[in-house]
């Protein structure tokens, strides 16, 4: 066949396993935002995504679904363990998240790392055509456009980092730091969340390879590497929709009754020591000890979704935040009405934007996110114009929502309560012309923007004329 002209590779395929009635099992795309923003450029190009099942040890063959050509890479259970629990998830997510855990510095993790590259760049060389774009997609793939550009040198390649990108004081810790480097630099674009990202990388570029750059290039010997900005952003459309329902409205109003009349505060995070979770629980617990709220005015419901649970710091975490939960409700919850509402679960998109409706004060503070979609989801919900954002400086949305949100830095706990009382005390005057300002933002720059620009920078980086 003539391959594809449009390929992405990310980790994960776009679909997940449901269990049908007959215990068939079949495919239903994965919700969020990345893929029905790419959905449609895919069936417009007729394009390809490789990825994992997320099954170890299953070999399957390439198969269409939901308009897409999908075509999965097999991972052992060994190597899901080394490269995905380990040097993605205990090496490099804490180094990129400003080392709030420590990072675990492993060979053997590093070796499954490379060998899983790898195995993805073979897996694009071979279903791309001559001279497709290639998009790969995030921090489990660093190494994939240094090796495709081997494979491939016809192929134009981008790729997009959804996590922060470390100054260079932290990422000079990896013992693999040049060979990181060297594998972003097959792309022809790096795209990141902010433009403080991509100077960090223009900067390590020179300070670690002696690289010439101009502006936010990196001159090579053969070509130029742009490093630029794109903030991802959410399905504005999908979650209009969603809020239009009745049967979330409905949900929505069951919900405030359930949590008793008071301010419903709201958090909404995978249970991961990046969120703020304990930070934002700590101060809200203070705020009753210190007399700022009484018992009944306000409750707290904190979605903790189960992340990464065989990695120990994840296990470390959850029996923090349960303990604190417990000795904070113990304190000040009365029979039958706790003051934190604390559920360790998944919930479904008609779910969340029912509990985002339901939100007075959604509360987000992460001590460092690549962009964080949970407070640009709450804003798209929030058509009515009522509701308050408490954000933390160091999301990656921080810098689009300022002028709205009830801005903090969630080290400072004293800071966070006075914020978080300033946003439950805001009148309603005040909260729709934050909320205004914030949705402009977030309703002009949709997913859909955001992935149309940037293909549309890479597709304006010169072509190669292969040697
Ligand atoms: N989410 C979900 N169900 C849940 C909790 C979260 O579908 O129970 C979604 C949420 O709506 C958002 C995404 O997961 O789209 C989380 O993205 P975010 O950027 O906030 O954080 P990440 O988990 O990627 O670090």
């Amino acid at each position: 066949s003539r391959g594809s002209e449009f390929v992405v590779v990310a980790n994960r395929l776009p679909v997940d396993r449901v269990a049908g009635e007959d215990g068939v099992p079949s495919w239903r795309r994965s919700p969020g935002g990345l893929v029905s923003a790419i959905a449609p450029v895919m069936r417009r190009r007729e394009g390809t995504w490789v990825g994992w099942s997320g099954a170890a040890d299953e070999e399957l063959e390439p198969f269409d679904e939901d308009g897409m050509h999908l075509v999965p890479v097999r991972q052992s259970a060994e190597d899901v363990q080394l490269y995905y629990e380990g040097f993605s998830n205990a090496t490099l997510w804490p180094l990129y998240h400003d080392v709030i855990a420590p990072p675990v510095y492993d060979r053997a993790m590093w070796d499954a790392y490379v060998r899983v590259n790898q195995r993805f760049a073979d897996a694009v060389a071979k279903v791309a055509g001559k001279g497709a774009i290639v998009w790969v997609q995030d921090y489990q793939l660093q190494l994939v456009p240094q090796m495709l550009r081997e494979l491939r040198p016809d192929l134009r390649i981008g790729f997009f980092l959804h996590i922060p990108f470390p100054p260079t004081e932290l990422f000079m810790q990896l013992p693999w730091r040049r060979r990181i480097l060297e594998g972003l630099l097959g792309a022809d674009l790096v795209g990141f969340q902010l433009p403080g990202a991509a100077a960090n990388f223009v900067r390590l570029c020179r300070q670690l390879l002696d690289a010439k750059t101009v502006k936010q290039d990196v001159v090579l010997d053969d070509r130029t590497v742009r490093a630029r900005a794109f903030p991802i952003s959410v399905d504005v459309d999908e979650l209009r929709e969603l809020i239009a329902r009745p049967e979330v409205r409905r949900r929505a109003e069951e919900i405030r009754e359930d949590l008793g009349g008071g301010t419903v505060l709201l958090g909404v995070d995978r249970l991961d020591y990046t969120k703020g979770i304990t930070q934002r629980l700590q101060a809200f617990g203070e705020l009753f000890s210190d007399g700022g709220l009484k018992p009944g005015e306000a409750v707290f419901a904190q979605i903790a979704t189960p992340s990464r649970e065989r990695v120990e710091q994840y296990q470390i975490l959850r029996d923090q935040i349960e303990q604190q939960v417990g000795r904070i409700n113990g304190e000040y919850g009365e029979l039958g009405a706790p003051v934190i509402h604390y559920l360790h679960t998944s919930y479904d998109r008609e779910e969340l934007a029912a509990l985002y409706l339901a939100a007075d004060v959604m509360v987000v503070t992460p001590l460092r996110d690549g962009m964080n979609l949970v407070a640009k989801e709450y804003v798209a919900c929030r058509e009515d114009l009522h509701g308050a954002l408490v954000l933390s400086e160091f999301a990656g949305a921080a810098p689009e929502l300022r002028r709205g949100a009830f801005m903090v830095n969630p080290y400072d706990i004293d800071g966070l309560k006075e914020t978080m009382l300033g946003a439950i005390h805001a009148d309603r005057a005040d909260q729709a012309r934050r909320m205004r300002v914030m949705r402009k933002r977030v309703i002009e720059h949709d997913v859909d923007r955001w992935a149309q620009e940037f293909l549309s920078a890479l597709e304006h980086t010169p072509e190669h004329v292969p040697a």
